[in-house]
């Protein structure tokens, strides 16, 4: 079985979008990212984090906007809008989920698409689904293909079964694989929680793409032998032996699978690592743009 590294692919990723950045800074320019975080959800401030850290790691100038939970839409659209307004900020993220009073549409379509480097906004979808490369696609699935080509993984022709169907990972996944060319061209099938015999279905997949968001909930029935699986999910469960009191596991259940398939990621040091380093992608692809 071969483990798919997020943690090495994305670093050397990272080395690829470091010299971009190095690029950019001959010429004075430094691509920046602002992240703006509403409320104290410990999982949301950790994901923050890494993103600052991130930024920071790579010489780029990283904004962290940290609102109370009391933020009004207004506030919060009012902060957007200086966002899109300083030239110092080519990327701008809403950290999701914000509180249930801020209406996340809302927000999306506040961020100027040319900003819009988590790739949500309407115009950035559609481009996504014209093969219109110059959007930008959500980080998440960017980084599931990524690994693959990475692994030298072939889709051209493979069926990819993605388990999953939100806007932020299910669907464009689907799209990506569906494009034409190298990490593309797959028979694609996306399942979701009304799927009937949810196990038939995957069982007939060359590749799995788990973003269920459901601790465990693929094992080897639902795998079969040689099968290449990728697994977005992250989730919290309980393990009074880690001081924080939890660890992280993945939507499949690693354990049961590994023996079975021919690849898959670990969780965590997989998908996650692949999103943020995306993001940074993402980022410098924008201060690119703004400043070409
Ligand atoms: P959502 O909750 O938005 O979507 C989950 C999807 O899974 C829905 O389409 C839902 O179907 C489907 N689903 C739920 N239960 C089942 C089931 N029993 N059988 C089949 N389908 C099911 O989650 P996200 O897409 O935002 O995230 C998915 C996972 O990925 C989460 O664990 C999340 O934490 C993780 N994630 C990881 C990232 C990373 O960087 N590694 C980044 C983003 C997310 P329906 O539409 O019918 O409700």
């Amino acid at each position: 079985m071969i483990l798919l590294d997020g943690k090495q692919t994305a670093a050397s990723l990272e080395a690829e979008t470091l010299k971009r950045i190095a690029q950019l800074q001959k010429r004075g320019i430094t691509p920046g990212l602002a992240v703006v975080l509403i409320g104290e959800n410990p999982a949301s401030q950790a994901y923050v984090r890494n993103k600052d850290r991130t930024c920071s790691r790579l010489g780029m100038l990283s904004r962290k906007l940290e609102l109370p939970a009391s933020t009004t839409q207004k506030e919060l659209l009012e902060v957007i809008d200086e966002l899109n307004e300083d030239p110092l900020i080519h990327g701008i993220l809403v950290q999701s989920p914000p509180p249930s009073h801020i209406d996340e549409k809302t927000i999306t379509l506040a961020i100027d698409p040319k900003k819009d480097v988590d790739g949500f906004h309407p115009i950035n979808v559609a481009k996504l689904a014209m093969d219109d490369p110059t959007g930008f696609v959500p980080c998440t699935p960017l980084g599931c293909q990524h690994l693959l080509k990475a692994y030298d993984i072939r889709t051209r022709g493979a069926h990819v079964v993605v388990v999953g169907r939100s806007l932020i990972v299910g669907k464009p996944m689907a799209l990506l694989l569906l494009q034409k060319g190298l990490g593309g061209d797959a028979t694609v099938t996306i399942a979701h929680s009304q799927t009937r015999d949810l196990a038939a279905i995957t069982r007939s997949a060359d590749i799995v793409i788990a973003a269920l968001g459901r601790a465990h909930a693929l094992g080897a029935e639902h795998i079969r032998e040689g099968a290449v699986v990728i697994d977005v999910g992250i989730n919290r469960i309980d393990d009074a032996s880690k001081p924080c009191g939890y660890r992280l596991v993945g939507d499949v259940d690693f354990e049961s699978v590994k023996e079975k398939c021919y690849a898959i990621t670990p969780v965590p040091g997989g998908v996650g690592p692949m999103t943020i380093a995306m993001l940074m992608q993402n980022t410098v692809t924008a201060c690119e743009r703004f400043t070409q």
